[in-house]
């Protein structure tokens, strides 16, 4: 590529109404399309769903596009997440291994509800059922949209302050897909495996490395370096990673919805120096390019 790869507007994090982001596929390609993305992935929880209309928009709109999943993951004690990129979300294994993922969110959601009304807040469960767009998809986002609705808190990221997270009310511990099976149903339907928002996860520096080398052990290859839950530190932090583990880096804003997400599609900076994108050899980041010209 004669051009920078890292100059290319890529955003390959995003959420639509198939899981916990507010928009359908086809207006949130609608809007990378606007913002200036030239590379753009839908990505949404533990769902393949929405990728059909989000092919078929970006298609339509000239927007290059790769397909996405965003596997919720129990490492240990804690939920980790990763971000497959490039998938035949068709492949048989995916489909099944990410409706085993999704299977116990409604139970889930039935006990974060009873632990809700323990604290003062009754009908939460079907209060968050009215903010969700795929019922198989209920998710602790759908809760907090409803703890705002009702004025319990002023916005989502309050709400993940003070409920909805381990010690707080709403709060209730959940088995995900195994690290070495999320990455082998990616790599399995032809997809990159990345570690999302690796700053995010409340570790130490010798556990967030552990976390990466484990997870480049298992075939992940990929590192989000830029993501809306990194500062500055992190995002250098992880470049570091990348560069030392020989790992590719992505970049996603991991957008959900106008006004609730800090970080609009295509807003990110550029990545550091010094790393190598994960999108550096798709033919979709040469059609990128091509827009400029
Ligand atoms: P779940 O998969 O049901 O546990 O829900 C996880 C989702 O909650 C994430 O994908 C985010 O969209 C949202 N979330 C988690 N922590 C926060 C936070 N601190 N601020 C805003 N949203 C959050
Ligand atoms: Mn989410
Ligand atoms: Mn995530
Ligand atoms: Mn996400």
């Amino acid at each position: 590529m004669t051009t920078d790869a890292r100059s290319l507007n890529a955003d390959l994090h995003s959420h639509s109404r198939y899981s916990d982001g507010r928009l359908t596929p086809a207006e949130l390609v609608q809007r990378a399309h606007a913002n200036g993305v030239e590379l753009f992935a839908l990505t949404d929880h533990d769902e393949v769903a929405g990728l059909d209309e989000a092919v078929a928009e970006a298609a339509r709109v000239g927007l290059p596009f790769v397909p996405g999943v965003e596997v919720s993951v129990t490492w240990g004690a804690q939920t980790v997440h990763v971000v497959g990129l490039s998938i035949d979300y068709r492949n048989p294994e995916l489909v099944a291994g990410l409706a085993e993922t999704r299977g116990g969110r409604d139970r889930r959601a039935q006990a974060m509800s009873d632990s809700l009304a323990l604290a003062g807040i009754p009908g939460a469960y079907e209060g968050a059922l009215r903010h969700v767009g795929n019922p198989a998809l209920v998710s602790r986002t759908h809760f907090a949209r409803y703890l705002v609705e009702r004025g319990v808190c002023r916005d989502v990221a309050s709400v993940f302050r003070n409920y909805l997270v381990e010690g707080k009310p709403g709060y209730v511990p959940h088995s995900w897909a195994r690290l070495e099976n999320a990455i082998t149903w990616i790599r399995g339907a032809g997809g990159i495996a990345v570690l999302a928002h690796p700053g995010r996860y409340p570790f130490g520096a010798a556990t967030r490395r552990t976390l990466l080398e484990e997870f480049r052990a298992a075939g992940g290859r990929g590192i989000e370096v830029l993501s809306a839950s990194h500062d500055e530190a992190e995002s250098r932090e992880f470049a570091r990673h990348a560069v030392e583990l020989g790992m590719l880096a992505s970049r996603g804003s991991d957008f959900h919805a106008p006004a609730e997400s800090r970080i609009d599609l295509g807003a990110l900076p550029n990545l550091p120096a010094g790393v190598l994108p994960v999108w550096h050899d798709w033919p979709e980041a040469q059609r990128g390019f091509a827009l400029r010209s």
